[in-house]
């Protein structure tokens, strides 16, 4: 097997808003594994697990949440396809775990791959400012052009400075009473994940109400890339 390959994973933290997925992006430029959750169970998770698809489906329409072993079983199958098919050696832990149980299950399966943990990044950031960038989020109908009502507004109001459009859209999920309920799960299921990687020795505190630029120059030298 080539999991001896394998140097080390990391894990992002974080609420909605924090900007997590951008600097995924970055390092997926770079070459970088992710393991998403989320990617896996809406692009192959039938490659993944013959059957997912459908149990997926299945537990969603009943409004349940997908247990714990579930979503461990999909990330452990996951890895080991990542690990089959590249000559990567770094794994980003996005969207997973969720929980403690998910981020000890973790644990075990990396232990068992013998790849260590090395960093731990929290992105911090107040709900003041994940509420503006998640709220006042909206984009131009005709060329795609991305503002913020609060942060970076057209410069003619109703006008995209891009194109001169003036139809915007909204997206539904952002409204703020969606996002109360994605922040107080995130309080109540996954913050207690930072004093559980803190206690490791692994948590690395990154200031996120940053730009992405700040946040990637202080992610990059964290882990040696220039
Ligand atoms: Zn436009």
């Amino acid at each position: 097997m080539v999991v001896n390959l394998c140097d080390y994973a990391i894990v992002m933290l974080g609420p909605p808003g924090s900007g997590k997925g951008t600097q995924v992006s970055y390092l997926v430029d770079l070459g970088f594994h992710v393991v998403s959750v989320g990617d896996i169970l809406r692009s192959n998770g039938d490659t993944v697990i013959p059957g997912l698809n459908a149990t997926v489906m299945d537990a969603m329409s009943s409004g349940m949440l997908l247990p714990d072993d579930f979503i461990c079983d999909v990330v452990r199958s996951d890895m080991l396809n990542k690990l089959s098919s590249g000559d990567k050696h770094i794994f980003i832990f996005d969207g997973f775990p969720r929980t403690v149980v998910q981020a000890e299950y973790l644990n075990a399966v990396l232990k068992e791959l013998s790849i260590p943990i090395k960093y731990a990044f929290n992105f911090d950031v107040s709900d003041d400012i994940v509420f503006r960038r998640i709220t006042g989020r909206f984009s131009c109908a005709s060329c795609g052009r991305i503002y913020n009502k609060f942060l970076c507004n057209t410069k003619i109001e109703n006008v995209c400075d891009s194109c001169g459009a003036s139809e915007f859209i909204f997206r539904s999920d952002d409204n703020e009473e969606s996002l109360k309920t994605r922040l107080s799960q995130y309080y109540e299921k996954s913050k207690p994940l930072v004093s559980f990687y803190q206690e490791m020795g692994l948590l690395f505190n990154i200031n996120a109400s940053l730009s992405s630029d700040d946040v990637r120059r202080e992610i990059f030298s964290k882990i040696g890339i220039s």
